[in-house]
């Protein structure tokens, strides 16, 4: 079983419900990308065919654990999107699977990703099952919100919402994964999923990106006339979409968030960490960085507001030149 982003406190939960025979048929299992829903699904699955669990967890080494760590074990069934939707006929052929378990008596599983792509006939269909579960089939609906669940299924499962991984959570997790020292703060403060973690880590375009703006904000910070040219040469080149541009945006507000800390000795929440020290070697002026922040945050509702790219981005530059 993955260890990276299990849930200790929900298998807890988990467990207890199991041990006193008041496990659900069907949950509907919230939370943001990469928190360990299927996991968490997985392990109470393995639960529930280990042939010897020990505290309501399975015991990892009877047959059935084994299959199942293999990905080997035919009772449990996972369904996903079959290109954007999941359609009538995979909720069919799940019903029709329920049917053949209640006759045989066999234990079944069922998890279904990203829940929220069920077309309405799908869901419909899966109604039928929720309205009469078996005694030994179990349902683990997962998605991301789960307003975008039908309220009819929604009502007829029990929700449970999966925190995201903390911080420094998410940094000791990244640095396990052999993310170097110097990208675990930034990418922990922009995400909480482990897969866009490890994706942005290895994205070329956002290590240039995160070294461009480093440049710009010592421009910036040195009042250095440049900073407005060096949107046009070095940042603009890099903005292949909106999605850089806020991320550009980003990266350079955590540097002066960063800077904001530096001026009044918090160290410990910097998240260039390893920039600490060219952070105390610049010129801390508070009133002026608290006014730059303002100018990006500003600049932000201007992207959000269609102002084309080049002309926010040297706003930024510009506006730093006039203040004294
Ligand atoms: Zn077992």
């Amino acid at each position: 079983m993955k260890s990276d982003n299990r849930q200790p406190e929900l298998e807890k939960l988990f467990a207890k419900s199991f041990l006193t025979n008041r496990l659900g048929h069907a949950y509907l299992f919230e939370g943001a990308r990469g928190t360990g829903k299927k996991e968490l699904a997985k392990w109470i699955a393995q639960t529930i065919f280990c042939e010897q669990p020990e505290s309501g967890q399975p015991c990892g080494v009877c047959r059935n654990c084994r299959r199942m760590m293999e990905g080997n074990l035919p009772d449990l069934i996972e369904i996903e999107p079959d290109g954007q939707s999941i359609k009538v006929n995979q909720i069919r052929e799940l019903k029709t699977e329920f049917s053949k378990s209640a006759v045989e008596g066999s234990k079944k599983v069922y998890i279904i990703d990203q829940a929220e792509k069920m077309t309405v006939s799908a869901a419909n269909s899966l109604l039928t099952f929720l309205e009469d579960p078996s005694q030994d089939t179990y349902l683990f609906l997962l998605t991301t919100v789960k307003e975008n669940i039908l309220p009819t299924i929604r009502s007829r499962c029990q929700i449970i919402h999966f925190h995201s991984l903390k911080r420094e959570m998410m940094e000791k997790v990244l640095r396990e994964e052999g993310i170097k020292e110097e990208n675990l703060g930034i990418l922990a403060t922009l995400t909480n999923d482990l897969d866009e973690a490890k994706n942005l880590a290895s994205d070329d375009l956002f290590q240039e990106l995160q070294n461009k703006v480093w440049k710009w904000f010592q421009l910036l910070m040195k009042k250095d006339s440049m900073a407005i040219l060096f949107v046009a040469t070095d940042l603009m080149p890099l903005m292949k979409d909106k999605v850089q541009v806020v991320l550009c945006l980003d990266l350079l507000l955590f540097h002066y968030r960063d800077s904001m800390h530096i001026a009044f000795n918090r160290l410990d929440v910097i998240i260039h960490q390893t920039r600490l020290k060219s952070y105390q070697e610049m010129k801390q002026d508070i009133k002026r960085i608290t006014y730059q922040i303002e100018v990006i945050l500003k600049a932000k509702q201007m992207l959000e507001a269609n102002v084309q790219t080049q002309g926010v981005l040297e706003s930024i530059a510009i506006q730093n030149q006039l203040v004294k």
